[in-house]
């Protein structure tokens, strides 16, 4: 195993044969040249539709096609990828903000340790449950609990954590999937939190381009290792998780750059395990309580709506995460060129969920979020747009993770499970916590739904299970 040094802070231990495999005049290289003319951006497209992930040169070519007709293209491309790959759900959860000690002096975070006005804490168990209970009386059964970095994090610690969520339960409710974003661990510490059963892993690398990762990310502190960082993933998968999710901050460093480097991540990890990302965020930098950070890299609307569709195509079976950062406008508009995942009634003050008031309070919280609107809101207004809404988690729970879950992503696999399983977890929320018109509206869907189905033993189950739930017979139902 590769150690790297980090002056005064203590050894960091890397992945077997770790490399920094980003090389910034490679990427810039690449963007470079003339945008491509027509027929090169649609033999992209299609190779694209033919659900083949791009090469990092490829991508390319759709970041330099940035004239109206060719960026047209490039989003319905998008919306029909997205159709094809994913149907219409939507997988909804919350993030649940554990503490926020950190050691670290990002510059744009609100946590940075060099911020006196945030106001620090530290959930203990007893405060989580009361967290995680509110959580399942709105309905939800995904969460990500997400951590500052100190040594009070341990992996110990997170896993215990983990643990504490699983077993809360409060009337039907129940978390049946929980994802950790939390500071890169070494192998040991991944391999405890693994056993505790967490699903998705995720590490952000904030910017991919390492004059930029130094500015942000002062030496002296552990995440100013952009190789240790850069690396996580693979120590995660050396650990045996295998669903892990990159992220990019977007506001640090040219939109167009990062898309390249996170599709370089994503092809060495699928070169290295045979699996690629389960997940990539794209967070936009958001207002923070201590932070005043220059715009010459933020990221317009526009240029967002081009960002999420450019990797849509370029990694097909990737999960792609929109967060509550983003205002509701932002999130109806930019969800259908390729979102798979959204968190919703969403509160980030560490304690929020039981303890927050309407109006956001940012010496709480890491940042500021544009959507603070209920579950139920959110619910509502992706049925009445058409979207399933969905609590799944049956791949996990079966075992259809990493490889097996690249496998199970293909054509029917929507049809045969993860529409019939979105449908039942749906109607659990229906029957469970829904407001009268979300109740409305989420029966019209389902009805919908089974009407478009082929006849036959598959649809008779799916009714019959359906019918079951809402009779509150039985929960959690899936195939
Ligand atoms: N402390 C861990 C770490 O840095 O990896 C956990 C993640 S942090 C609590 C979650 C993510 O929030 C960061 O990776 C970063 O991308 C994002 N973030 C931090 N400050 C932000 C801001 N001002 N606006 C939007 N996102 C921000
Ligand atoms: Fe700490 Fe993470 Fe915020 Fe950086 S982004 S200051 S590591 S909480």
């Amino acid at each position: 195993m590769t150690k790297v040094t980090t002056g005064t802070l203590p050894q960091l231990t890397l992945s077997r044969n770790a490399v920094d495999f980003i090389h910034d005049r490679d990427l810039e290289d690449l963007l470079k040249p003339r945008p491509p003319d027509a027929g090169r951006v649609h033999a992209v497209i299609d190779r694209s539709l033919a659900k083949e992930a791009l090469t990092v040169e490829e991508t390319a070519v759709l970041l330099r096609a940035d004239d109206p007709e060719s960026v047209a293209l490039i989003f319905d491309a998008a919306r029909r990828l997205k159709r094809e790959v994913y149907g219409n759900r939507i997988v909804l959860f919350a993030p649940l903000y554990i503490g926020n000690d950190c050691v670290n002096d990002c510059v744009y975070c609100a946590f940075k340790r060099s911020n006196r006005e945030v106001v620090r804490r530290t959930l203990d168990e007893e405060e989580i449950r009361r967290q995680v209970q509110a959580l399942e009386d709105k309905g939800h059964k995904r969460l990500i609990l997400v951590f500052g970095e100190h040594p009070r994090y341990s992996a110990e610690h997170i896993a215990r954590c983990v643990r504490t969520v699983y077993t809360t339960r409060h009337g039907n409710g129940e978390i049946r999937r929980l994802n950790i974003n939390a500071a890169p661990m070494d192998v040991e510490g991944f391999r405890r939190v693994h056993e505790a059963g967490i699903g998705t892993y995720q590490v952000f690398q904030e910017t991919y381009h390492h004059e930029t990762y130094g500015r942000y990310h002062p030496a002296n502190t552990r995440k100013g290792n952009y190789l240790y960082r850069l690396d996580a993933l693979s120590r995660a998968q050396e650990a045996g998780i295998d669903d892990v999710g990159l992220g990019v901050l977007f506001g640090l460093y040219d939109w167009r750059f990062e898309i390249l480097g996170l599709v370089t991540h994503a092809r060495h990890l699928q070169q290295r395990f045979g699996v690629g990302p389960h997940t990539i965020s794209f967070p936009r930098l958001r207002p923070a309580s201590g932070v005043a950070v220059e715009q010459k890299y933020f990221v317009s609307d526009h240029d967002f709506k081009r960002l999420i569709a450019i990797l849509r195509l370029a990694v097909p079976y990737t999960g792609l995460i929109l967060t509550a950062r983003e205002n509701a406008d932002v999130r109806r508009t930019v969800m259908e060129f390729g979102v798979s995942q959204i968190d919703a009634g969403t509160r980030i003050e560490i304690g929020g969920y039981t303890e927050a008031g309407d109006a956001q309070c940012m010496e709480r919280e890491q940042f500021q979020i544009g959507d603070i609107r209920s579950l139920d809101e959110v619910m509502r207004e992706l049925l009445v747009d058409g979207y399933l809404p969905s609590f799944c988690t049956a791949c996990y729970r079966l075992g259809r993770t990493g490889e097996h879950f690249m496998e199970f992503a293909i054509p029917g696999f929507i049809k045969r499970f993860c529409t019939p399983n979105g449908l039942t977890t749906l109607m659990e929320y229906l029957t469970d916590y829904a407001s009268p018109e979300t109740k409305a509206a989420g029966r019209r869907l389902i009805e919908q739904e089974l009407a478009a189905m082929p006849e036959g033993a598959a649809k008779a189950e799916l009714a019959d299970r359906l019918r079951r739930i809402e009779q509150n017979a039985e929960h959690d139902l899936y195939f």
